[in-house]
């Protein structure tokens, strides 16, 4: 059950203790407060969990200062958007709004080899006006001999790099509690010249551990991918792990599933789900090309099926892309195949500028179309 307060109460302890005194008398509820930043008003919204069957819905809306109360379906009760109007779940992080609306494009090394290669990477978002970057160092391979990335070493200099170029978020994978720890030392030690946006990456996508590790610290937003080989419903649960620790600035990245069938991509594109998760959940919704289709090639008009794929995300209304390029492919120490060279990138840029352009055209296509059947009527 969700409790929405009135926005502006003068006494929200009072209501707060009116509702807590009613529940007295249900054992086994759990009262969790959650502060959400809509578009226009802040809303302080109260989620009961546990046995909340027995709890009358019409006494708790006569208390003063609720707004409203929301019976919601076990599933998805932090994330989910339970067909009713709730504030959609969007944050504000180093200035930069991450909602539903918004699009961002996440851009930058696999695994972070150089100083000159990150340098270089910087240089051109900057030069393209992006300040979100996308850098792995620490990264989880298939064979124990393959470059691991950098680690914690990497980061002081990595951070001081994205500072000097205008870099406001970074995407980093973390794969256990302690990268976390080492994170924040580094971005405290550099003073804080970039933000961090923690990613759990596929083949953690049901390490339930790390997940309560991204979930119960506040700070730093988490871009949670897709599990490669899991449902959907599997993946939201696990989103919903990191949600119930505390931590409600999530980012759904769908990258594709693992299976032959997808052949010749490295995965089957499930970017038909973005609308699926938006409808769903409160969450903005990331796409990532480059591990989906996992390859160069092109269409017979020459763009890349990475444009293609992100054309059909962006398209149905992704709120952020998750890309890798690399200044030196072929030098790449992990997953040169699929990095787009720093040409290629730019006009990746302008066909995701063309595609976003058509999605806000067909947005408001289908508003004129809803006005003219009211009219009719
Ligand atoms: C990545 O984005 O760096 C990555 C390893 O992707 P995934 O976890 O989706 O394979
Ligand atoms: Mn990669």
């Amino acid at each position: 059950m969700i409790i929405i307060l009135k926005p502006d109460l003068e006494d929200k302890e009072k209501t707060l203790g009116t509702i807590r005194g009613y529940l007295e008398q249900f054992p086994g509820i759990k009262v969790r407060l959650v502060e959400l930043q809509g578009e226009t008003r802040e809303v302080t919204e109260v989620h009961l969990i546990g046995p909340t069957q027995p709890v009358r819905e019409d006494v708790i809306e006569h208390v003063p200062g609720v707004e409203r109360v929301v019976r919601v379906s076990a599933k998805y009760r932090q994330i989910g958007r339970h067909d009713v109007d709730l504030v959609p779940i969007g944050f504000k992080y180093q200035g930069l709004t991450f909602d539903q609306d918004s699009l961002h494009v996440f851009a930058g090394l696999c695994a972070v080899e150089t100083r000159e290669f990150a340098e270089e990477i910087f240089k051109n978002l900057q030069s393209l006006g992006i300040s979100t970057a996308r850098m792995g160092a620490y990264k989880p391979r298939t064979s124990p001999y393959d470059f691991q990335g950098h680690g914690a070493k990497c980061l002081p200099w990595l951070f001081e790099l994205a500072g000097k170029y205008g870099i406001k978020v970074i995407a980093m994978e973390v794969l256990r509690e302690q990268h976390i720890d080492e994170i924040f030392k580094a971005l405290d030690d550099a003073g804080r010249p970039t933000g961090i946006m923690l990613q759990i990456g596929t083949r953690n996508a049901q390490n339930f551990e790390l997940l309560k590790a991204v979930g119960s610290q506040k700070e730093l937003p988490v871009l949670y991918k897709r599990g490669m080989g899991l449902t959907l419903e599997e993946s939201l649960n696990a989103c919903e792990y990191i949600a119930s620790e505390g931590n409600r600035n999530i980012i759904f990245c769908l990258r594709g599933v693992k299976s032959q069938l997808g052949l010749p991509h490295r995965n089957i594109v499930d970017f038909t789900h973005v609308p699926v998760v938006r409808r769903l959940t409160r969450l903005p919704v990331c796409v990532d090309p480059s591990h989906s289709v996992g390859i160069k090639a092109r269409g017979p008009e020459g763009l890349l099926d990475i444009f293609h794929a992100s054309a059909q995300g962006v398209i149905a209304g992704a709120n952020m892309i998750l890309v890798e390029c690399h200044p030196a492919p072929d030098q790449a120490l992990c997953d040169g195949p699929q990095a787009l060279t720093m040409d290629e990138f730019r006009k990746f840029v302008r066909d995701v500028q063309v595609v976003r352009e058509a999605y806000l055209k067909r947005l408001q296509t289908y508003s004129q179309e809803m006005m003219n059947d009211m009219t009719r009527q």
